[in-house]
């Protein structure tokens, strides 16, 4: 009952004139039945991508939403802003945000709220650090990120929601979470969904895993029963590997 979502993280990658190619590349080939797929492009590639994908099965997504409607917040993008131009998701949390520009558990709070006052799906993301996961502590990280970023969310909101699972040590590092693990985590997570927002919030919440994820690995993660997309980074950049991707899920 829960369809599949592939999101692509292009991070700091791809100028305007480079999404546009990217688009023209893998038009015609990206719709795939079943299956969700978002591109969460740099801000300067929001407009130009959102027409460019038009007809494709490809929806857009940005990497942050600022909580304000706007104001004196240099730097900042409101959700008023990214909805306008056509974007439907929004990264949330994600641990680049967390570990080099100050996000909080409470802002991630915040900014998933002002995702659903506006209408965008936010993907929200939580996982351990290595030191966290050495020292037994994973499922406790997740416990405390997932449930603070859910904090005030109606039970329809939270159905409504995406949350990636991102182990931080598998991000960019080529080693991925094994499928077994990965799954046992995410089924943590639904539990905890379950106790915060009741049992159909939790059956219908879609949760990815991240970290790593490659083509010749995808199938591993979807043939797990919690495990419902994937947020990939590196290999999301390259048209062929992203259509990829989507035809794994
Ligand atoms: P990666 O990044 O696929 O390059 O490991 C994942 C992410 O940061 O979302």
């Amino acid at each position: 009952m829960r369809k599949p979502i592939i999101a692509g993280n292009w991070k700091m990658f791809k100028t305007n004139k480079e999404a546009a190619a990217f688009a023209e590349e893998v038009k015609g080939q990206a719709a795939v039945e079943g299956v969700e797929s978002v591109i969460c492009a740099p801000y300067t590639a929001l407009a130009t991508l959102v027409e460019a994908v038009k007809g494709t099965g490809i929806q857009v997504g940005a990497q942050n939403i600022h909580w304000e409607d706007n104001g004196a917040f240099t730097g900042e993008i409101s959700g008023e802003m990214l909805k306008e131009l056509g974007v439907t998701y929004v990264i949330i949390g994600h641990s680049e945000r967390r570990q080099y520009f100050g996000e909080t558990d409470e802002t991630v709070n915040k900014r998933t709220k002002a995702a659903f006052k506006h209408g965008l799906t936010p993907i929200v993301c939580v996982g351990e650090k290595l030191e966290e996961r050495e020292a037994g502590r994973t499922k406790d990280v997740c416990r405390e990120q997932t449930v603070k970023a859910l904090e005030g969310l109606s039970a329809e909101q939270v159905a409504q929601a995406v949350i990636a699972y991102e182990p931080v040590w598998a991000i960019g590092t080529g080693k991925s979470s094994t499928a077994e693990d990965a799954n046992e985590v995410i089924s943590y997570i639904r539990e905890l969904v379950k106790e915060q927002a009741g049992a159909e919030a939790a059956a219908a919440v879609r949760i990815q895993y991240g970290g790593s994820v490659k083509p010749n690995n995808i199938k591993e993660y979807m043939a797990k029963e919690d495990i419902d997309g994937a947020l990939v980074g590196g290999a999301s950049l390259e048209p062929a590997s992203y259509l990829q991707l989507v035809e794994g899920a």
